[in-house]
C-alpha cells in the first residue's frame, strides 16, 4: 500500500479527510508539510493493505473539466437579513438556504465547517437554525470536510456544504455507501485552497500565541457588512482582528496544496445542486453573491426561499465574476503551474526578510496578472 498511496496522492492531496475517516484500522493521518502540500501519512505497522483509501480517494476526478451547460439558472443576490450578511462571506446566500430549510423542516442536519483548538477546519453536523450563523463565513484554509461523514446515517435529511473538490469526494462516498438521505449539496466557488500553515505563520507574525491546544472561543471569517471583511480569532487568552485581504495578500499562492493546481473545478456545478460564489464582476463594497441552480432540486430550493433577494443573471456574468479563477481553471496552465510551484519553492527556501518577501510578492503579482490576461481569450 505504501507506494500506491504515495504515487496516487503525494502532495496532490486536498485534505478532505475521507481516507482518515473510512480507514478501518485508523492508521492514516493527514499532515501539512511546510508550504509544500498535504500528505496522508500511513502507520504501516497497523495498515492491512485493504485498499479502501485508494479506492475512495477522488483526487484524480478534480482534474476533469466541469460542464457549465448543466447550469439551469444563474442568479445574483444576497440575504435580506442584515445579521446574516454581517456574519457571512458573500452576502449569506448559503446561510439563508440553511435557515430556510431548517425552518421548513426539509432537513434535520447539515454538514458545515467547524474549527478545533488547533485551528483545524473540519466538517461536522449542525441540527438547528440557531447554529447556522456560528458556522457562516469563509475559512480560507484547507478543510477536512469529510471527517465526520460517517455520522450521516444518524439523520433523516441532510444538506452538504463544501468546496468543489469536497463535493466530488462526497458524491463518490454517498454513491459507494448507498447513502440516500442527502437532500441537497451546495458547492462554494473556489479558485485555490490555502494551507493552515499559512494562517499559523501569519498569526505568528502578528504575535498571536497559538499552540496546538489553544482553545478557540470565536473564529469569524469575513465578518462585517463590507467585503472582503475581517477575520476575528479569540482564544481564552487573547483576541486578534485583521482584514481578510491582508491575510490573503500576505499568504495566497505561497501556501496552496499542489492538488489545487491540478483542479479544474471552479464552481462545482457538476456535483452540487447549487453553487455559490462572490460576485467579483460587480464593483461594490457590499457583499454580493453570484449563484447557480444546477439541478431541479437546486432551482426549487432557491425559488422557494423567502430570505434571499435575488435577480436573474447570465452565464457570461458568472464567468466574469471570477477574473482570476475562470482564467486559471479554464485555460491550459502547464506553464503557469510551473511558475507557481517555483514561487512556492522560493518562498520556502528564502529567508523571510523584508527585501525577499517584497521581491516574491512582486513576482506573484506578475504571475497572477498573466493568468488574468488570458481571460480575454476565453470562450
Ligand atoms: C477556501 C475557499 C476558497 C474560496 N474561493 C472563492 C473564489 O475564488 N471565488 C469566489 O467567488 N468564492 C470563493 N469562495 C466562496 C466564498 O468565499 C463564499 O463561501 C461563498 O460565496 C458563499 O458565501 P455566502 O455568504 O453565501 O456563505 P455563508 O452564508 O457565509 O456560508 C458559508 C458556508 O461555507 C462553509 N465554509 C466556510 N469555510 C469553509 C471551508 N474552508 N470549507 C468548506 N466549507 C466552508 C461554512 O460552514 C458556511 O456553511 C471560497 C470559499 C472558500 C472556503
Amino acid at each position: 500500500m505504501k507506494n500506491n498511496v504515495y504515487e496516487k496522492v503525494a502532495f496532490n492531496c486536498v485534505g478532505c479527510g475521507l481516507c482518515e475517516t473510512i480507514c478501518p484500522k485508523k492508521c492514516i493521518k493527514l499532515n501539512e508539510v511546510s508550504n509544500r502540500g498535504i500528505i496522508p501519512c500511513v502507520d504501516y505497522k497497523k495498515c492491512t493493505n485493504c485498499g479502501l483509501c485508494i479506492d475512495y480517494c477522488s483526487v484524480d476526478l478534480i482534474e476533469e473539466k466541469e460542464d457549465l451547460n448543466k447550469i439551469k439558472h444563474v442568479f445574483i443576490g444576497k440575504s435580506k437579513d442584515k445579521d446574516i450578511i454581517k456574519n457571512s462571506a458573500s452576502g449569506g446566500v448559503v446561510s439563508s438556504i440553511l435557515i430556510d430549510l431548517f425552518r421548513k423542516k426539509e432537513i434535520d442536519a447539515a454538514i458545515v465547517a467547524f474549527v478545533d483548538e488547533g485551528l483545524n477546519i473540519y466538517g461536522d453536523f449542525i441540527t438547528s437554525e440557531s447554529e447556522v450563523l456560528k458556522h457562516s463565513g469563509s475559512f480560507y484554509h484547507t478543510s477536512n470536510m469529510l471527517k465526520n461523514v460517517k455520522k450521516i446515517k444518524n439523520y433523516k435529511s441532510i444538506l452538504f456544504v463544501g468546496l468543489p473538490c469536497q463535493n466530488v469526494i462526497f458524491d463518490r462516498f454517498i454513491n459507494k455507501y448507498n447513502i440516500n438521505n442527502v437532500y441537497a449539496k451546495i458547492s462554494l466557488t473556489c479558485t485555490i485552497g490555502r494551507m493552515k500553515n499559512g494562517m499559523v505563520e501569519y498569526l505568528k507574525e502578528k504575535n498571536f500565541q497559538l499552540n496546538g491546544n489553544t482553545q478557540i472561543l470565536k473564529y469569524k471569517s469575513r465578518y462585517g457588512v463590507e467585503r472582503p471583511g475581517d477575520i476575528i480569532i479569540e482564544s481564552e487568552e487573547e483576541k486578534i482582528e485583521f482584514s481578510c485581504e491582508d491575510y490573503l495578500v500576505s499568504k495566497d499562492y505561497f501556501y496552496m496544496p499542489e492538488g489545487c493546481l491540478r483542479c479544474k473545478k471552479l464552481f462545482g456545478v457538476d456535483y452540487a445542486d447549487i453553487s455559490v460564489g462572490d460576485n467579483w464582476g460587480i464593483q461594490s463594497r457590499d457583499k454580493i453573491a453570484i449563484f447557480t441552480a444546477n439541478t431541479e432540486r437546486g432551482l426549487e430550493i432557491l425559488k422557494n426561499n423567502t430570505l434571499i433577494e435575488m435577480s436573474i443573471s447570465t452565464l457570461d456574468e458568472l464567468k466574469k465574476s471570477q477574473p482570476l479563477g475562470y482564467s486559471l481553471k479554464y485555460n491550459d496552465r502547464k506553464s503557469i503551474n510551473k511558475k507557481i510551484k517555483c514561487l512556492k519553492y522560493l518562498y520556502r527556501i528564502f529567508p523571510k526578510d523584508y527585501l525577499f518577501t517584497k521581491v516574491l510578492y512582486i513576482l506573484r503579482s506578475i504571475i497572477l496578472a498573466e493568468i488574468k490576461k488570458t481571460s480575454a481569450n476565453q470562450k
